[in-house]
């Protein structure tokens, strides 16, 4: 099968947490309140109401767009995207066509191999639009219902260009953009709520480097886990028609978690012309650059993991869980600055940060419940210092073969030495003095 390679791009909705929808000023917090109570002329989309954008929502766009290495537009407006569904009483939703607020975006960070290796990923990001939400069908039996609490809450739109040859890379891709927007603040991202969905495109070529003539969408999916599977059907699928010397059709399909596939729901012959113009309510937007650039961003997951490798000594495994979450990474920074200013004990931000991801300390504690805990964990350890000696000469003495593999090059196995002389003193040691110690003892 080696002569096909998988084509994948992505499709993002997120949507913001703003205050109030995207035009109007009814609270964007839609999720859980009776249907049809959050809703206004505007967002019910009335002849003669006029739609005024919401300002933070702007921000959070452009600032989204920011954090995704994307141009920014100084030129920018909103367009009528025009087709007929229940879910859009107006009949055209709100959207940017030709004048996004980002474009060109490319998104790098690290991801470990299979093999355990550090590799720095890039993803090119195509687009960073704005447009309003659709109100939600809500199937039962034999009827469908619509619920317009939803309609008009702010949607980001974020398009990559199809450089993903497989599930895992997009999956890890998702992860991170996750984390970007989720400490931005600008969305929740909740799965669950449906406030970040996930659409892939997926194509396969027989020539590497070539764009296939044919894409399948896969609508509307709310896990990491079911984009992966969903893509990992598709790709299977596609071969299996190129082996029996078909063309997998273009169209748009759906995934079913339950059954674990992909049904078709609208092929390319029922393909919309969306018949873009300009919206004539909302003028078209000017931005200064300085006001563009005055949008600041907070340090970006990447940044952080890297900056606590480099600076702290951490390792990537626990460094990459403690930058997943700012909340998490704020817990661990405040603690290392009060363990450093209450003890005098060195080089301890690798050891806080395996307590905090082994959970030894649980981080539902206050901070200074916390650092008091830390703290009596990582002192040295009160060490008798004669039977320390007596002890490391001893595991010198009866281990010759690692001693012997130590000295000729092999440094990882004075690890092994160190272990052995700390289950003599049954932990009644400091383990990196043991080490200096051994050191010293096997350069005579
Ligand atoms: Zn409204």
């Amino acid at each position: 099968m080696n002569k096909y390679t998988p084509v994948i791009g992505l499709e993002i909705h997120v949507e913001l947490k703003t205050n109030s929808k995207m035009f109007c000023s009814c609270p964007a917090n839609w999720f859980g309140k009776t249907p049809n109570t959050v809703t206004c002329p505007i967002c019910l989309g009335m002849p003669g109401m006029l739609p005024v954008p919401n300002k933070m929502a702007v921000e959070w766009a452009i600032k989204i767009g920011k954090a995704l290495g994307c141009t920014i537009a100084i030129h920018s407006k909103f367009d009528r995207k025009n087709y007929f569904y229940p879910d859009l009483p107006k009949g055209y939703q709100i959207s940017q066509y030709d004048e996004p607020f980002g474009q060109n975006g490319i998104v790098t960070f690290s991801q470990k191999s299979k093999s355990g290796t550090i590799e720095k990923k890039q993803v090119l990001i195509t687009r960073v639009h704005m447009e309003e939400d659709t109100g939600k069908l809500i199937h039962k039996d034999n009827e469908t219902l619509v619920d317009f609490n939803r309609s008009g809450v702010p949607l980001v739109e974020i398009v990559t260009e199809p450089v993903f040859d497989n599930s895992d890379d997009v999956k890890r891709f998702l992860e991170e953009l996750h984390t970007i927007i989720r400490s931005l603040g600008a969305s929740d991202c909740d799965m669950e709520k449906g406030s970040m969905r996930l659409e892939p495109n997926i194509s396969v070529t027989t020539k590497k480097g070539t764009l296939p003539n044919y894409k399948v969408e896969v609508k509307n999916i709310n896990s990491f886990r079911y984009v992966k599977q969903a893509i990992d059907y598709e790709v299977k699928r596609h071969i299996e028609l190129f082996e029996k010397g078909e063309t997998p059709a273009q169209e748009t399909r759906g995934y079913n978690e339950k059954k674990q596939v992909t049904f078709s729901q609208r092929t390319k012959e029922q393909a919309h012309d969306y018949r873009y113009f300009p919206d004539p309510d909302i003028p078209p937007m000017v931005f200064e650059q300085t006001s563009i650039d005055g949008l600041s961003l907070p340090e970006m997951p990447e940044a952080k993991l890297q900056r606590f490798m480099n600076d702290f000594g951490i390792k990537y495994d626990d460094a990459f869980i403690l930058t997943r979450d700012a909340n998490l990474s704020d817990y661990f920074e405040l603690v290392v600055s009060k363990v450093a200013t209450q003890s005098k004990i060195e080089n301890m931000e690798s050891r806080v940060a395996s307590i905090i991801v082994n959970k030894k300390i649980s981080v539902e504690l206050s901070h200074d419940e916390f650092v008091a805990q830390a703290i009596q964990s990582l002192a040295p350890k009160h060490t008798d210092e004669k039977k320390l000696q007596e002890e490391i000469e001893k595991v010198i003495r009866d281990n010759p073969k690692p001693v012997e593999e130590y000295k000729k090059g092999k440094s990882a196995t004075i690890m092994f030495l160190v272990g052995m002389v700390m289950r003599q003193m049954k932990g009644e040691a400091d383990a990196t003095v043991v080490k200096k110690q051994l050191e010293r003892k096997l350069i005579d």
